[in-house]
């Protein structure tokens, strides 16, 4: 197994997309669900395909989910991928940096920062996180 798994979510799984990124999982995102495109990006990025298109799973393999709700199509991937590596930023999947709390002290609401010891941030967009998957504008 080559290091730690990586998915392509489509555009009917996008929420997930970005929740597996904060759980660590290294997931490109595409809005797109029409087998020509979708596939493209497959080629070009040897990543997983993960959708709840019957579909597009049928064209291009991949992971088929069928759960409606978010927390359901968690626990259901959950059970079909491994163990995720380090949390990654779900806006643009950059692997997040553990910062010095000093350091974001202007970045975050004044409530968070007096109430949060840990923070992270991603090196790639500025955004600073901290526990419970929040993030900052
Ligand atoms: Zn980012």
């Amino acid at each position: 197994m080559k290091g730690y798994e990586q998915f392509l979510c489509d555009g009917t799984v996008v929420k997930l997309g970005k929740r597996l990124r904060t759980f660590g999982y290294d997931v490109e995102i595409t809005y797109k669900t029409d087998s020509y495109n979708v596939s493209e990006i497959l080629k070009s990025t040897n990543r997983i395909l993960v959708t709840k298109s019957l579909k597009l799973h049928k064209q291009l393999g991949g992971i088929y989910l069928i759960s409606d709700k978010l927390t359901d199509l968690l626990n259901e991937i959950s059970t079909k991928i491994g163990k995720p590596g380090p949390t990654r930023c779900a806006h643009c999947n950059a692997v997040l940096i553990e910062c010095d709390k000093s350091t974001i002290r202007d970045k975050v609401p004044l409530y968070v920062f007096q109430t949060h010891e840990k923070f992270k941030y991603c090196p790639n967009c500025g955004k600073v996180y901290w526990k419970g998957t929040h993030a900052s504008q």
